[in-house]
């Protein structure tokens, strides 16, 4: 019998805490898990499933244009933001309830309340002002927007700005909205709003977005924002915001003063680990206040790991829920396992998609392969007779030495779901000649991955 109350404490219910604490309960520990606010956490609360829901109802705007090519006549199409709200809201409190039932049923003790250290095996529930002990605490607090712009100072009005947190319940669709940022969160929300209706500018202060993903996909995305009408400023950033009655005004490194009803910052997020004292169990903090852990999601202090978010190793809902499940057989089943951060598949939800699994081009020379290089680009079947220019662009980074193919990225309709089966592929080290010996699937846009015959060119490092 163990001297303490639970077998593990977990701190966070977003989807790596969640995962962690069910999976552990269902493999006979004592479980308690601590949320401060909703359960579900930024994935199901106020990231990617309302995210989603919102993308979805940007695209009809899209479908009504594409409809008189295929002969239908539309009345005046009307939006009206407060309904999609409230519905996504309903959805949301239903996907909460279930999370929590699944807990629960799991045999999980959910403890609404702030839990924050005490000593390394003790935690203080901040709102009951109790004190509970675990022999393992898993720390899963997830991360937050970060407002703070600006390299060297705090750009004055800064705190007149949203971030994706309010995004998702303003009163009133902005007419109006600059989005500050050039990552997964800024380009996924310039073309919701634009989608919805909106003026869209975004800011971003590199020379492209999305840094990391393959180059080809990014000039591609600019070229198709532009053709859409979103606006994009690169090399751009606020240097004071202020009120003006109703407005905002954005004044830019470029001289440029901007007027608009909302600005969001898209810039990036910082950790939950302010105020979670975890100094007093000796776990050690990484620069951005991340929590630093080893190949195991083990921290500094042995029976403590992190997972996640807070982590800042690779911030996607199905990494943290693997990290959980690696966590599980390391620390209840007698098995450690490391998770496997390769082949991570992600998509970018603008319209249309962004998805890519595997290495970048530039990525691949870096790591010293010789590389050849397929590309296709072509108009997809539904855009022949909607008549808008929209065009898909397919890429395939084949290793020139072994014939495996090292990454494959889509920009057009549908690119996440191709890519997570690609995705498969990819882990099981497909070749290019694996690719060309599958059988197209006709007539999608998919079957161009398995007809790419001719190589665009070939790099060396
Ligand atoms: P990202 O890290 O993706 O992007 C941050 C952006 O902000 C970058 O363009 C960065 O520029 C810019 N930036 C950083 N600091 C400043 C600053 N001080 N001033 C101006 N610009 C700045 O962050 P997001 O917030 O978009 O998303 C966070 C993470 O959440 C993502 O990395 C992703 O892992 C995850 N996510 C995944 C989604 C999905 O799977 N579809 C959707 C949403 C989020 P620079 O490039 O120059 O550094």
């Amino acid at each position: 019998m163990t001297k303490y109350d639970y077998d593990l404490f977990v701190i966070g219910g977003g989807s790596g805490g969640v995962r962690a604490s069910r999976m552990a309960a269902l493999a006979g520990a004592r479980v308690a898990l601590a949320e401060e606010w909703r359960m579900g956490g930024t994935c199901v609360i106020r990231g990617c499933i309302p995210k989603k829901l919102l993308v979805y109802a940007s695209q009809f705007s899209e479908n009504f244009l594409d409809a008189p090519g295929y002969g239908w006549t539309l009345g005046e199409p009307k939006f009206d933001w407060p309904t999609l709200i409230a519905n996504k809201d309903r959805e949301i409190d239903r996907l909460e309830g279930l999370y929590k039932t699944n807990v629960e049923k799991a045999g999980v003790t959910i403890l609404q309340d702030r839990a924050v250290f005490e000593d390394e095996h003790t935690l203080l529930l901040v709102n009951s002002q109790k004190k509970i002990t675990a022999e393992k605490i898993l720390i899963a607090t997830g991360n937050r927007p970060t407002r703070e712009m600006g390299t060297s100072h705090v750009i004055p009005g800064g705190e007149l700005c949203i971030t994706s947190d309010e995004a998702f319940h303003l009163e009133k669709l902005p007419r109006r909205i600059l989005i500050a940022g050039g990552g997964y969160i800024a380009l996924e929300f310039a073309h919701i709003f634009h989608g919805l209706g909106a003026k869209v500018s975004l800011v971003y202060r590199g020379e492209k977005p999305l840094r990391g993903f393959d180059d080809d996909m990014r000039d591609a995305l600019c070229a198709s924002m532009q053709d859409r009408g979103l606006e994009v400023l690169l090399g751009c950033e606020f240097t004071k915001i202020e009120k003006r009655g109703d407005c905002l005004h954005a004044e830019t490194n470029k001289g440029a003063v901007i007027e608009c009803d909302q600005i969001m910052l898209a810039i990036g997020r910082q950790p939950n680990t302010m105020a979670l004292h975890v100094e007093k169990a000796g776990v050690e903090l990484g620069r951005k206040g991340e929590v630093k852990v080893d190949g195991y999601s083990r921290t500094s202090a042995p029976h403590i790991y992190a997972i996640g978010d807070v982590t800042d190793r690779m911030q996607l809902t199905p990494v943290a829920i693997h990290e959980a499940m690696c966590f599980v057989e390391t620390a209840f089943k007698n098995n450690p396992t490391r998770p496997d951060h390769a082949h991570v598949p992600s998509a970018v939800f603008t319209t249309p998609e962004l998805a890519a699994v595997g290495l970048t081009e530039m990525a691949a020379l870096g790591l010293g392969h010789s590389i050849d290089v397929y590309k296709s680009t072509f108009k997809p079947l539904l855009h022949t007779l909607g008549g808008r220019g929209v065009r898909t662009l397919m890429k395939l980074i084949v290793d020139a030495k072994t014939d495996k193919v090292l990454g494959c990225h889509i920009f057009g309709d549908h690119a996440a779901e191709i890519i997570q089966i690609v995705a498969v592929a990819l882990k099981m080290g497909a070749t290019k000649k694996d690719f060309d010996g599958t059988i197209a699937l006709h007539p999608t846009a998919a079957e161009e991955l398995v007809t790419m015959r001719t190589k665009s060119y070939s790099k060396t490092p």
